[in-house]
């Protein structure tokens, strides 16, 4: 017998592979031959302008590692984070990777159940968060609690300060495997509740490695640069993208904990910043702001949208806005480790992209598009499932084997649920999304997890959560309702009411729907494109 082989369609960057160190901790990656730049700053904490080197920030970090050997955090064991952006949160992260631990965080504006569901999933052993948010975190069971600012009563914790002085020379260098897991981001991925996703110290230093390292085009951070961290490290774009791609170019990174529009002009024009990574809604805030005249923005050469998708038109009024600098798009997602494709226009030289497009792939990887129904790959400008190979990509995902292999296939395809086209000139065009995922101002909405609450509501028998369009956040999420034996009393609002009381501002459902039944495949799928249409149609009564 004769098996034919079928023709695999498989892309690559147009920029050569380069070398990438992955034997190194992510730690010594981040600060390779401090010696040469430990002087520089580093690490600019916006509310109160302090300024703390590469020499300062290695050190607090080495302290803090040693600061959690101390408590009994050993190699492997999880610590979570709920802070906003601030100088601690970096000192946790980079602490516990020279300790061989594993860092998860999570939006501080979580409600109480839902960071007790990501501690108790993650088998968190200690948590670093604020004073304000103790209410929150005070009951959380074996869990050491570590305030940076406000120290409330009560046994169990202490000050972050106690944590950071411990001797940094009291412990010896954790002996960690490049296969070692070092940052764990919850993500729904392309179907139900949210998930641990490891990422380990080889997947998150390729990664960097393929956004900033080497000598090439692609370089498009560097040490002058003034790089503003305003989206939140809890999210795995700014963790990677922002701070970890600016510690490796020996950039400044300027943390500032919270959105505003005229704090964000005013930091850019006061600190000169040269590189702003947003997403899309804060985009849209620029391009409306009446405000944008009265500053001086012209240090900016790099505006870089990512996380959700980026609308033509907006992307054409905010170039005219900055006409110096290079605008456009990168593409991630939390298992991807994250990124994907980036614009090359970031790069030096500039390379015209087309508007829209989200890049073309990250060096030393593969991408292919595949098509849904049978898997097979496709050529250029044929729309399928975007899949991505490579050492950046997660291992799994934590103690969940059937949605990894769901997700990662046997050759090592991550399957992202996403459908675009990779065009002539190896650009790639998000066109759709396959999966089930919501994204409201770049914010993950797991729908099963809103329809699990919606759910346990006494008067409703059945519920889908699909995306519905909006012009400032994206998407939000919108239910279609079955009430129970023909109940009619329970309202729109009361379900409203009943979900926003459990979960964080951005998972509250805009509208509800109610509707006979819920459309499902023989199989009791939900067939969300169905509801979808029907939104798209126009809003139902
Ligand atoms: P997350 O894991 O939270 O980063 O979300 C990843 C998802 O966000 C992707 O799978 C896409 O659906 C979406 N996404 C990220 N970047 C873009 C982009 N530039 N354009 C369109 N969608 C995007």
């Amino acid at each position: 017998m004769t098996i034919q082989k079928i023709e695999e369609f498989i892309f690559k960057s147009k920029l050569p592979d380069i070398y990438i160190p992955k034997h190194l901790p992510l730690h010594s990656y981040c600060f390779e031959n401090l010696s040469e730049y430990g002087s520089r700053p580093c690490l600019i904490d916006a509310p109160t302008g302090e300024i703390y080197t590469y020499y300062d920030v290695e050190l607090a970090s080495r302290r803090v590692a040693s600061g959690l050997n101390k408590l009994g955090i050993g190699q492997g064991d999880v610590i979570m984070v709920l802070l906003p952006n601030c100088p601690e949160f970096v000192f946790s992260f980079l602490g516990a990777s020279f300790r061989g631990a594993v860092m998860t965080a999570a939006n501080p504006f979580f409600t109480s159940a839902e960071i007790a569901k990501q501690a108790k999933a993650s088998n968190a052993k200690l948590l670093v968060t604020q004073g304000c948010y103790f209410d929150k975190v005070k009951d959380l069971e074996n869990v050491k609690l570590v305030f940076v600012d406000s120290l409330p009563e009560g046994e169990n914790h202490m000050h972050f300060r106690e944590l950071a002085q411990a001797d940094e020379n009291e412990i010896e260098e954790a002996k960690i495997n490049p296969d070692d897991v070092v940052a764990l981001p919850y993500s729904s991925g392309t179907t139900g509740l949210p998930k641990g996703v490891m990422l380990t110290h080889k997947g998150l230093v390729t990664s960097v490695a393929q956004q900033v390292d080497g000598e090439n085009p692609n370089l498009y951070y560097h040490s002058e640069d003034v790089i503003l961290c305003v989206l939140p490290m809890f999210h795995i774009y700014s963790l990677n993208s922002v701070l970890l791609c600016g510690l490796r170019a020996k950039a400044s990174i300027l943390l500032m904990p919270k959105f505003d529009i005229n704090a964000f002009f005013s930091l850019v024009h006061k600190y000169k910043v040269t590189i702003a990574p947003v997403v899309p809604p804060i985009v849209l805030a620029i391009s409306k702001s009446p405000e944008l005249d009265n500053y001086d923005l012209s240090s900016i050469r790099v505006l870089k949208s990512g996380g959700a998708p980026l609308g033509k038109e907006l992307e054409d009024t905010v170039r005219a806005k900055f006409p110096k600098a290079k605008l456009g798009q990168g593409y991630g997602m939390t298992e991807a480790g994250p990124v994907l494709s980036m614009c090359l226009s970031f790069a030096k030289e500039a390379i015209d992209v087309k508007p829209g497009a989200c890049g073309t792939v990250v060096r030393n990887a593969e991408m292919k598009i595949v098509d849904p129904e049978n898997d097979s790959s496709l050529p250029r400008n044929q729309p399928g499932e975007i899949c991505i190979r490579g050492d950046q990509i997660m291992q799994g995902y934590l103690n969940d084997p059937e949605a990894t292999r769901r997700t990662i296939d046997k050759e090592g395809w991550l399957h992202t649920g996403d459908i675009g086209y990779i065009d002539n000139d190896d650009e790639l065009f998000i066109v759709d999304r396959l999966k089930e995922l919501i994204k409201y101002k770049g914010f993950q909405v797991a729908p099963a997890e809103l329809e699990a609450i919606i759910l346990s509501h006494p008067h409703i028998s059945d519920v889908a959560v699909v995306p519905m369009l909006d012009e400032a956040a994206g998407e939000v999420p919108v239910a279609f309702v079955v009430r129970s034996n023909g109940n009619i009393e329970t309202t729109e609002d009361e379900i409203k009411k009943f979900v926003s009381k459990q979960v964080v501002f951005y998972k509250r459902i805009n509208r509800v729907f109610f509707i006979d039944a819920i459309p499902k495949s023989p199989s009791g799928k939900i067939l969300r494109k169905d509801l979808r249409a029907k939104l798209a149609a126009g809003v139902p009564n």
